[in-house]
């Protein structure tokens, strides 16, 4: 049976914190593919006003580009408006019936599980996930939903501070790979 993980996030830009935690979970749950999906607009963020998605969409395949086995899935994108979990999972349900469905989420979320979109079912569908972040501690999954907490490799980088980095002329070039950092300089983002 196929195991395949599924990363939701605004990726506002992709940096090298998810790309790390991305390789823990392919290693740790012996993933034969991880997907990329970003939101159109996060549920978690409702008045935030993210970057325009086809930028979005070309940092994150910028920097998984060479990777066979991580992909780039617009399809939350496509559909617009607030990005459910529920929808997307049932949409990987749909084109892998065999599969183990593994959705990786960050250490603040599980508490909230329950209130997510169609929480029951969600639960019975997919695995939950949690990504390890520097100073976050351990929580427990609130029943009904089944995970584990990957062991690495944190890295306390986030998209804000790399925002707020390039706003500030500061570099990033440490904090995401290097063609990412090329394209937001030459596409004059987060300025
Ligand atoms: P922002 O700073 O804008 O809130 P972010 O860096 O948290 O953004 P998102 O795109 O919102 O990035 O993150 C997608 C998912 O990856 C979330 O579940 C988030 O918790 C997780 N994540 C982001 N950065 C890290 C990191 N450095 N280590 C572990 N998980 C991370």
């Amino acid at each position: 049976m196929d195991r395949i993980g599924i990363f939701g996030g605004s990726f506002d830009p992709v940096h090298l914190g998810h790309l790390l935690v991305a390789q823990a979970a392919r290693e740790e749950l012996d993933l034969a593919r991880l997907f990329f999906v970003p939101a159109a607009q996060s549920p978690f963020k409702p008045d935030a006003r993210p970057t325009p998605a086809p930028e979005r969409l070309r940092l994150l395949r910028l920097a998984l580009a060479g990777e066979t086995w991580s992909e780039v899935d617009d399809q939350e994108i496509r559909r617009g408006g607030v990005s459910y979990t529920i929808d997307t999972v049932r949409d990987y349900a749909r084109r892998f019936p065999a599969a183990q469905l593994f959705y990786l989420i960050g250490a603040d979320h599980p508490p909230q599980l329950p209130e997510w979109r169609e929480a029951d079912e969600l639960a019975r569908m997919a695995e939950f996930v949690v990504l390890p972040r520097p100073g976050q501690a351990d929580v427990p999954f609130p029943a009904p939903f089944r995970g584990r907490r990957l062991a690495g490799f944190p890295l306390g980088v986030s998209s804000s501070q790399v925002r707020a980095r390039v706003k500030a002329g500061l570099p990033i070039g440490r904090l995401v790979p290097e063609p990412v950092a090329e394209a937001i300089r030459n596409n004059r983002l987060y300025l």
